[in-house]
């Protein structure tokens, strides 16, 4: 049978999107229509978790199991909708205020357990949702809503924070380039376990359009580098720790760690083998 072929179009919904115009998310929306596109993932294959926040709207707008959870857990959510049917391709989605802060718990264990999973933070450095107060990655002496006299704290660093917790394909993409991050995320979802895509995704309603230039003026594209290679862990530190650059592109990729599922297929295995309980009433009567 021929296969048919997807366009981005057969992605998009009919929900109208309520983004403020020149809002970067919509930038990250197009690239996610046409990554699944390319890699021809029917809709009914593919879902979506987002958190609560602007950016988290996005499982609305994709035509896909879509699931707008609640503040910080997409993805536990995610991680159980995986368990329970490998055979989906499942993106996770939302802003730096969902899963950098209230979902940091949630990051960690995500990392440390490697589901197969493709996690978009949309990092526009503000909380936008809730009218502009400072967020995790805001940085430091910024003016906010709940910062008047400039942001104290230092900014969260999420590349070298999944870096050091194991995470083996970390990225990061820029909304005002679309044909680049639709590359990124397409290797994100190709990878086997947890994929980090952060995306510098503008506020331009509590930030302003300024942070497009800013980006523009500070971003380094890791593949015009010519000696950078993403397999390098000192390689990809030294990136994510960069002052006055930003580095865009996937920052590290290695192969080979076994996903949550792959431990849990293991680990089912060997019950199966051992034969430990007949059924699952011997099993009930251990905690008598
Ligand atoms: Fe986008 Fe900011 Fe508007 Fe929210 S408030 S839709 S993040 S521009």
């Amino acid at each position: 049978m021929e296969k048919v072929k997807l366009t981005a179009k057969d992605y998009k919904t009919k929900i109208p999107i309520v983004w403020c115009p020149g809002c970067g998310d919509f930038g990250v929306l197009a690239a996610i229509h046409q990554a699944v596109a390319d890699l021809a993932i029917p809709p009914e294959k593919l879902g979506v978790v987002s958190g609560i926040g602007c950016s988290s709207r996005i499982a609305g707008y994709i035509n896909a199991y879509g699931f707008n959870s609640i503040h910080g857990r997409p993805l536990p959510i995610a991680t159980g909708a995986k368990v329970a049917n490998p055979e989906l391709t499942m993106l996770v989605a939302g802003g730096d205020g969902d899963g950098y802060s209230i979902g940091m718990g949630h990051f960690v264990h995500a990392i440390r357990r490697n589901p197969d999973l493709t996690y978009i933070v949309m990092d526009n450095r503000i909380y936008g949702l809730t009218k502009g107060q400072v967020s995790p990655t805001t940085p430091e002496g910024d003016v906010t809503k709940t910062t008047p006299s400039g942001n104290p704290e230092r900014p969260l660093n999420p590349l070298a924070l999944a870096l050091e917790l194991g995470a083996t394909y970390i990225a990061q993409g820029f909304s005002g380039n679309v044909k680049h991050l639709k590359e990124l995320i397409k290797k994100g979802i190709e990878h086997k376990g947890f994929s980090l895509i952060n995306v510098l995704s503008p506020c331009v309603t509590f930030r302003g359009k300024q942070e497009y230039d800013y980006v523009r003026q500070h971003g380094v594209y890791l593949d015009e580098l010519g000696d950078y290679d993403p397999s390098d862990w000192n390689k990809a530190h030294e990136a994510t720790q960069w002052r006055d650059k930003l580095p865009i592109g996937v920052i590290y990729h290695v192969h080979g760690r076994k996903t949550l599922g792959d431990e849990i297929a293991e680990v089912q295995a060997k019950a199966r083998a051992k034969k430990v309980y007949k059924d699952v009433r011997e099993l009930i009567d251990t905690f008598r």
